[in-house]
């Protein structure tokens, strides 16, 4: 058999055309779900949200001190303590010439009041406050509408709720939302040497480490996953497992059998049961990705090797997945760093290598490898804090070269 040198390998689709082409050939699930506020971490939203209120609805205190008018201070003058405003308790009364009341953070601001005082800038005796040093008619008061306005829009459709979202929404005083129903995403496994672990390895097994990591990530990203565990390299199995996908799942992913080995089926059962969109990638790791459909199925089929499923799914599928589920994705934050060490890239392909950023002392952002950059090595990829985005057309990189990175701690994976 021939080598071909995979880089200088013709007809391999640049990364950003294979993402554009795939995004453009998937339609949104458009079911949605009414849902309580306290089931909708993760969730999408299905529609726009707009502010019902004001808030904050009311004048009020950004200190504990005292609210006065602005005009009636004047060095060494005291004012005569009304009454008491808490948070959840207003002062009933009005503030009137040369008044004051005492009052909490959070507490509305009396009528009559314009501004607050600090406790620490005042002398209180028998009933009598005398602000000390300057101030300034409006300060340490939160005006109506300040944080969001009735009818002004809040989130847009297609954001995914986080936990500083669902305060916002509580501020909101909703209690229900419109969101989109969760992708149901099928999962297996191709390869006559996977073994869960728990099970024994006969010669030339080895444990299946993929399917547990999608699933994971799967998870994080808020979608049901319907486990199909570990198929063997038989094309009937593997069309068996398509067909039942293209029943009951939104999307199907599988890992393995993509590449042109003698037991990769999963491509040639794609082929004869669903549609092929692309296959091959100007990628490092992940060249074997392949796109298609099995029905109305989104079919989308991992490399075997652990790296590459890992960096194809980030790259490819987790963009697929949110066009399919709904949802709007900001585009990626790159960074760029000083390379602190030689990084080898051939031109031909974009690299994604793995590796670890930190901040220098000059306050710069340097780069180093994280180790190997075999893509069955994942040791290197699991201890990783960023993907360096090499690009196509470049060569070896030289100590002090810029390069651009993401970030990928803290992500779903
Ligand atoms: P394949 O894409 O099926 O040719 O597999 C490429 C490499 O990845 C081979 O070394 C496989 O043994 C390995 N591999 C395939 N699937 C998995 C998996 N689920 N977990 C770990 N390694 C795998
Ligand atoms: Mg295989």
């Amino acid at each position: 058999m021939a080598l071909t040198d995979c880089c200088s390998q013709p007809g391999l689709r640049p990364y950003l055309d294979a993402k554009t082409e795939m995004l453009n050939r998937l339609d949104p699930v458009v079911d949605t779900n009414i849902i309580p506020l306290e089931q909708a971490l993760n969730t999408i939203l299905a529609d726009a949200v707009t502010s019902p209120i004001d808030v904050p609805s009311f004048a009020n205190s950004a200190m504990d001190g005292y609210a006065l008018r602005a005009e009636d201070v004047q060095d060494g003058v005291g004012l005569q303590l009304v009454g008491t405003s808490l948070a959840g308790h207003p002062f009933g009364g009005k503030v009137k010439a040369g008044e004051c009341v005492r009052i909490m953070t959070g507490a509305a601001l009396p009528l009559g009041a314009d501004t607050v005082v600090m406790q620490e800038n005042c002398h209180s005796e028998h009933n009598v406050v005398t602000p000390r040093g300057p101030v300034t008619a409006g300060q340490h008061v939160r005006h109506p509408a300040e944080d969001l306005a009735q009818g002004e829009r809040v989130f847009e459709a297609g954001a995914r709720v986080n936990a500083r979202m669902l305060s916002v929404l509580s501020s909101l005083g909703l209690e229900q939302l419109s969101v989109y129903r969760p992708l149901r995403v099928a999962l297996l496994s191709t390869g006559d040497e996977l073994r869960a672990p728990g099970e024994l390895l006969a010669p030339g097994d080895i444990y299946d480490s993929n399917r547990i990591g999608v699933q994971a990530m799967l998870g994080r990203l808020g979608m049901e996953v319907l486990d199909y565990g570990i198929i063997p390299d038989d094309p009937a199995l593997i069309r068996q497992a398509f067909l039942k996908a293209a029943i009951e799942a939104d999307a199907i992913i599988t890992s393995g059998g993509v590449s042109v080995g003698d037991a990769d089926y999963t491509k040639q059962v794609l082929e004869e049961v669903g549609h092929i969109g692309f296959w091959k990638l100007a990628i490092k790791p992940g060249k074997p990705f392949a796109f298609g459909h099995v029905g109305d199925c989104a079919f989308f089929g991992l490399p075997g090797n652990p790296v590459s499923a890992a960096v194809t799914f980030h790259l490819l599928v987790r963009p697929a997945l949110a066009r399919l589920a709904g949802e709007r994705l900001a585009p990626t934050l790159t960074l760029q760093a000083r390379a602190l060490m030689p990084f080898k890239k051939a031109p031909g392909r974009m690299d994604f290598q793995r590796a670890f950023a930190r901040v220098l002392p000059d306050g710069g952002l340097g780069v180093v490898s994280a180790g190997s950059q075999s893509s069955a090595v994942f040791s290197a990829m699991a201890e990783a804090n960023c993907l360096l985005h090499l690009e196509q057309d470049r060569g070896n990189v030289a100590e002090g070269e810029t390069v651009t990175l993401e970030l990928i701690d803290g992500l779903y994976w």
